[in-house]
Protein backbone atom coordinates (compact mmCIF):
# COMPACT_ATOMS: atom_id res chain seq x y z
CA UNK A 1 0.00 0.00 0.00
CA UNK A 2 1.27 3.26 -0.74
CA UNK A 3 0.28 6.72 0.43
CA UNK A 4 -2.21 8.80 -1.91
CA UNK A 5 -0.91 11.16 -3.87
CA UNK A 6 -4.03 13.09 -4.30
CA UNK A 7 -5.30 15.09 -1.55
CA UNK A 8 -8.96 13.56 -0.03
CA UNK A 9 -10.24 16.40 1.03
CA UNK A 10 -10.87 20.03 -0.43
CA UNK A 11 -8.66 22.15 2.24
CA UNK A 12 -11.09 23.98 4.30
CA UNK A 13 -11.97 27.87 5.83
CA UNK A 14 -13.06 28.82 8.54
CA UNK A 15 -16.10 31.07 8.70
CA UNK A 16 -14.39 34.03 9.94
CA UNK A 17 -12.24 32.98 6.56
CA UNK A 18 -15.56 32.94 4.56
CA UNK A 19 -16.54 36.42 5.53
CA UNK A 20 -12.92 37.62 4.24
CA UNK A 21 -12.95 36.33 1.13
CA UNK A 22 -16.64 37.71 0.61
CA UNK A 23 -15.48 41.17 1.29
CA UNK A 24 -13.48 40.57 -1.27
CA UNK A 25 -16.17 38.97 -3.44
CA UNK A 26 -18.69 41.95 -3.10
CA UNK A 27 -16.09 44.09 -4.68
CA UNK A 28 -15.78 41.89 -7.60
CA UNK A 29 -20.25 41.61 -7.66
CA UNK A 30 -20.20 45.63 -7.25
CA UNK A 31 -17.58 46.06 -10.28
CA UNK A 32 -19.63 43.48 -12.48
CA UNK A 33 -22.53 45.63 -11.89
CA UNK A 34 -20.81 48.49 -12.56
CA UNK A 35 -19.65 47.21 -16.41
CA UNK A 36 -22.56 45.96 -17.09
CA UNK A 37 -24.80 49.34 -16.14
CA UNK A 38 -22.94 51.35 -17.98
CA UNK A 39 -22.03 49.35 -20.82
CA UNK A 40 -23.19 51.07 -24.13
CA UNK A 41 -23.29 50.23 -28.05
CA UNK A 42 -19.90 52.11 -28.97
CA UNK A 43 -17.96 51.76 -26.02
CA UNK A 44 -14.61 49.53 -26.55
CA UNK A 45 -13.71 46.61 -24.05
CA UNK A 46 -10.86 49.17 -22.72
CA UNK A 47 -13.81 51.39 -21.36
CA UNK A 48 -15.22 48.17 -19.26
CA UNK A 49 -11.60 47.27 -18.24
CA UNK A 50 -10.95 51.33 -16.88
CA UNK A 51 -14.85 51.07 -14.98
CA UNK A 52 -14.06 47.82 -13.15
CA UNK A 53 -10.52 48.50 -12.29
CA UNK A 54 -12.04 52.37 -10.63
CA UNK A 55 -14.07 50.42 -8.77
CA UNK A 56 -12.13 47.61 -7.50
CA UNK A 57 -8.93 49.94 -6.45
CA UNK A 58 -11.59 52.48 -4.81
CA UNK A 59 -12.70 49.69 -2.91
CA UNK A 60 -8.54 49.12 -2.03
CA UNK A 61 -8.62 46.02 -3.52
CA UNK A 62 -6.38 44.91 -6.09
CA UNK A 63 -7.34 43.41 -9.66
CA UNK A 64 -6.50 40.02 -9.22
CA UNK A 65 -5.97 39.40 -12.96
CA UNK A 66 -3.77 42.02 -14.07
CA UNK A 67 -0.59 40.85 -14.22
CA UNK A 68 -1.66 37.22 -13.53
CA UNK A 69 0.64 35.39 -15.71
CA UNK A 70 1.37 38.89 -17.86
CA UNK A 71 -2.63 39.61 -18.42
CA UNK A 72 -2.55 43.03 -19.17
CA UNK A 73 -5.82 43.87 -17.80
CA UNK A 74 -8.08 43.80 -15.04
CA UNK A 75 -11.08 41.78 -16.70
CA UNK A 76 -11.49 39.30 -19.68
CA UNK A 77 -13.92 40.58 -22.28
CA UNK A 78 -14.98 38.24 -23.94
CA UNK A 79 -17.44 38.91 -27.06
CA UNK A 80 -19.88 36.72 -28.76
CA UNK A 81 -17.40 33.44 -30.41
CA UNK A 82 -15.18 34.36 -27.46
CA UNK A 83 -15.26 31.91 -24.94
CA UNK A 84 -13.22 33.36 -22.27
CA UNK A 85 -9.99 35.17 -21.32
CA UNK A 86 -10.27 38.06 -23.80
CA UNK A 87 -8.71 40.86 -23.65
CA UNK A 88 -9.85 44.39 -23.02
CA UNK A 89 -8.98 46.42 -26.05
CA UNK A 90 -9.40 50.10 -27.54
CA UNK A 91 -10.22 47.65 -31.06
CA UNK A 92 -12.88 45.86 -29.62
CA UNK A 93 -16.15 48.41 -29.91
CA UNK A 94 -19.26 47.09 -28.67
CA UNK A 95 -22.14 46.80 -31.35
CA UNK A 96 -26.04 46.28 -31.20
CA UNK A 97 -26.46 42.29 -30.63
CA UNK A 98 -23.18 41.39 -29.05
CA UNK A 99 -22.92 38.90 -26.26
CA UNK A 100 -20.14 40.61 -23.91
CA UNK A 101 -18.63 38.14 -20.84
CA UNK A 102 -17.01 40.00 -18.29
CA UNK A 103 -15.04 37.66 -16.10
CA UNK A 104 -13.35 39.45 -13.09
CA UNK A 105 -11.28 38.88 -10.05
CA UNK A 106 -10.26 41.33 -6.95
CA UNK A 107 -7.94 40.52 -3.67
CA UNK A 108 -8.82 42.35 -1.15
CA UNK A 109 -6.65 41.40 2.55
CA UNK A 110 -5.22 38.92 1.02
CA UNK A 111 -8.18 36.78 -0.12
CA UNK A 112 -9.52 36.58 -4.03
CA UNK A 113 -12.74 36.70 -5.23
CA UNK A 114 -13.42 35.46 -8.63
CA UNK A 115 -16.81 35.83 -10.60
CA UNK A 116 -17.88 36.32 -14.40
CA UNK A 117 -21.46 37.19 -16.20
CA UNK A 118 -22.65 37.92 -19.30
CA UNK A 119 -24.82 39.87 -20.92
CA UNK A 120 -26.04 41.79 -24.02
CA UNK A 121 -25.49 45.10 -25.62
CA UNK A 122 -28.75 46.47 -27.32
CA UNK A 123 -30.97 43.37 -28.75
CA UNK A 124 -29.75 40.08 -28.46
CA UNK A 125 -31.30 37.23 -31.01
CA UNK A 126 -33.80 34.83 -29.32
CA UNK A 127 -31.04 31.72 -29.38
CA UNK A 128 -28.31 33.96 -28.31
CA UNK A 129 -30.60 34.79 -25.15
CA UNK A 130 -31.80 31.62 -24.56
CA UNK A 131 -27.95 30.52 -24.01
CA UNK A 132 -27.22 32.86 -21.98
CA UNK A 133 -30.29 32.73 -19.52
CA UNK A 134 -29.39 28.97 -20.02
CA UNK A 135 -26.25 29.44 -18.76
CA UNK A 136 -27.28 31.59 -15.47
CA UNK A 137 -29.35 28.58 -14.53
CA UNK A 138 -26.88 26.15 -15.19
CA UNK A 139 -24.85 27.59 -12.60
CA UNK A 140 -27.27 28.20 -10.13
CA UNK A 141 -28.25 24.22 -10.53
CA UNK A 142 -24.62 23.24 -10.17
CA UNK A 143 -23.90 25.08 -7.27
CA UNK A 144 -26.47 23.42 -5.34
CA UNK A 145 -24.45 20.33 -5.06
CA UNK A 146 -21.88 22.52 -3.25
CA UNK A 147 -22.63 20.52 0.25
CA UNK A 148 -20.49 18.77 2.66
CA UNK A 149 -20.23 14.95 2.40
CA UNK A 150 -20.24 15.55 -1.72
CA UNK A 151 -17.37 15.11 -3.69
CA UNK A 152 -15.88 16.93 -6.22
CA UNK A 153 -17.38 15.09 -9.60
CA UNK A 154 -20.39 15.77 -8.07
CA UNK A 155 -20.75 19.24 -8.87
CA UNK A 156 -19.49 18.33 -12.19
CA UNK A 157 -21.92 15.92 -12.59
CA UNK A 158 -24.83 18.66 -11.37
CA UNK A 159 -23.47 20.95 -13.89
CA UNK A 160 -23.64 18.44 -16.77
CA UNK A 161 -27.42 17.23 -16.12
CA UNK A 162 -28.16 21.01 -15.52
CA UNK A 163 -26.92 21.85 -19.07
CA UNK A 164 -28.66 18.94 -20.39
CA UNK A 165 -32.33 19.92 -18.42
CA UNK A 166 -31.08 23.78 -19.37
CA UNK A 167 -31.45 22.62 -23.25
CA UNK A 168 -34.89 22.01 -23.02
CA UNK A 169 -36.22 24.49 -20.66
CA UNK A 170 -34.54 26.98 -22.85
CA UNK A 171 -35.40 25.42 -26.47
CA UNK A 172 -31.73 25.57 -27.45
CA UNK A 173 -28.97 23.37 -28.52
CA UNK A 174 -25.81 23.85 -26.13
CA UNK A 175 -22.29 22.86 -26.21
CA UNK A 176 -20.06 22.08 -22.77
CA UNK A 177 -17.04 24.26 -24.12
CA UNK A 178 -14.39 20.80 -23.34
CA UNK A 179 -10.67 21.20 -21.34
CA UNK A 180 -12.35 24.68 -19.43
CA UNK A 181 -13.85 24.87 -15.90
CA UNK A 182 -13.82 26.19 -12.40
CA UNK A 183 -11.29 25.75 -9.64
CA UNK A 184 -10.42 25.91 -5.94
CA UNK A 185 -9.88 29.17 -4.42
CA UNK A 186 -8.49 31.13 -1.10
CA UNK A 187 -5.31 33.35 -1.04
CA UNK A 188 -4.60 32.87 -4.68
CA UNK A 189 -7.04 32.33 -7.48
CA UNK A 190 -6.39 29.13 -9.05
CA UNK A 191 -5.84 26.54 -6.14
CA UNK A 192 -6.54 22.52 -6.39
CA UNK A 193 -8.69 21.00 -7.34
CA UNK A 194 -9.46 22.08 -11.21
CA UNK A 195 -13.40 21.34 -11.38
CA UNK A 196 -15.02 20.26 -14.80
CA UNK A 197 -18.19 21.28 -16.43
CA UNK A 198 -19.13 17.86 -16.87
CA UNK A 199 -18.26 14.15 -15.48
CA UNK A 200 -19.01 11.43 -13.89
CA UNK A 201 -20.47 11.86 -10.21
CA UNK A 202 -18.94 10.59 -7.23
CA UNK A 203 -14.96 10.85 -7.78
CA UNK A 204 -12.49 13.15 -6.60
CA UNK A 205 -11.39 15.03 -3.33
CA UNK A 206 -14.56 15.19 -0.90
CA UNK A 207 -16.22 18.85 0.02
CA UNK A 208 -16.01 20.05 3.21
CA UNK A 209 -17.77 22.58 5.37
CA UNK A 210 -15.50 25.56 4.31
CA UNK A 211 -14.30 23.85 1.13
CA UNK A 212 -14.43 26.96 -1.84
CA UNK A 213 -14.83 26.42 -5.27
CA UNK A 214 -14.74 29.12 -8.89
CA UNK A 215 -17.98 27.46 -10.45
CA UNK A 216 -18.17 28.42 -13.74
CA UNK A 217 -20.22 26.90 -16.58
CA UNK A 218 -19.05 27.65 -20.24
CA UNK A 219 -21.25 26.99 -22.56
CA UNK A 220 -22.06 27.49 -26.58
CA UNK A 221 -24.58 27.36 -29.38
CA UNK A 222 -22.43 24.92 -31.01
CA UNK A 223 -19.23 23.32 -30.43
CA UNK A 224 -17.50 21.91 -27.50
CA UNK A 225 -14.46 22.53 -29.37
CA UNK A 226 -12.12 25.55 -28.63
CA UNK A 227 -8.72 27.40 -29.94
CA UNK A 228 -6.37 29.94 -28.30
CA UNK A 229 -5.74 33.00 -30.51
CA UNK A 230 -2.16 34.08 -31.55
CA UNK A 231 -2.47 36.43 -28.37
CA UNK A 232 -2.28 33.24 -26.03
CA UNK A 233 -5.21 34.47 -24.02
CA UNK A 234 -8.06 34.79 -26.16
CA UNK A 235 -10.35 31.65 -26.03
CA UNK A 236 -13.01 31.38 -29.34
CA UNK A 237 -15.43 28.31 -29.79
CA UNK A 238 -13.75 26.77 -33.09
CA UNK A 239 -17.18 26.76 -35.16
CA UNK A 240 -17.89 30.63 -34.38
CA UNK A 241 -20.87 29.80 -32.21
CA UNK A 242 -21.56 32.16 -29.47
CA UNK A 243 -20.56 31.50 -25.78
CA UNK A 244 -21.74 32.78 -22.36
CA UNK A 245 -19.58 31.95 -19.17
CA UNK A 246 -21.49 32.53 -15.48
CA UNK A 247 -19.14 32.71 -12.37
CA UNK A 248 -19.55 32.58 -8.51
CA UNK A 249 -17.19 31.42 -5.54
CA UNK A 250 -18.81 29.25 -3.73
CA UNK A 251 -18.52 27.81 -0.08
CA UNK A 252 -19.63 24.71 1.02
CA UNK A 253 -21.51 25.33 4.21
CA UNK A 254 -24.00 23.18 7.06
CA UNK A 255 -26.52 25.39 5.70
CA UNK A 256 -25.91 24.72 1.88
CA UNK A 257 -23.91 26.39 -0.75
CA UNK A 258 -22.40 30.39 0.29
CA UNK A 259 -22.02 32.12 -2.83
CA UNK A 260 -18.93 34.52 -1.88
CA UNK A 261 -19.54 37.03 -5.04
CA UNK A 262 -22.83 38.41 -4.25
CA UNK A 263 -24.13 40.90 -6.74
CA UNK A 264 -25.66 43.77 -4.50
MG1 LIG B 1 -13.23 34.07 -13.30
MG1 LIG C 1 -12.44 31.26 -12.17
Amino acid sequence: MGFRSKKRVIAAKTPGELDAMQAAGEIVGRALQAVRAESRVGMTTHDLDQIAETVIREADATPTFLGYQGFPASICTSVNEVIVHGIPSKEVVLEDGDLVSVDCGATFEGWVGDSAWSFGIGELDDDVIALNNATEWVLMEGLKAMVPGNRLTDVSNALEKATQRAEQKFGVHLGIVDGYGGHGIGRTMHEDPYLANEGKPNRGPMIQEGSVLAIEPMLTLGTTDSAVLEDDWTVVTLDGSYAAHWEHTVAATADGPRILTPRR
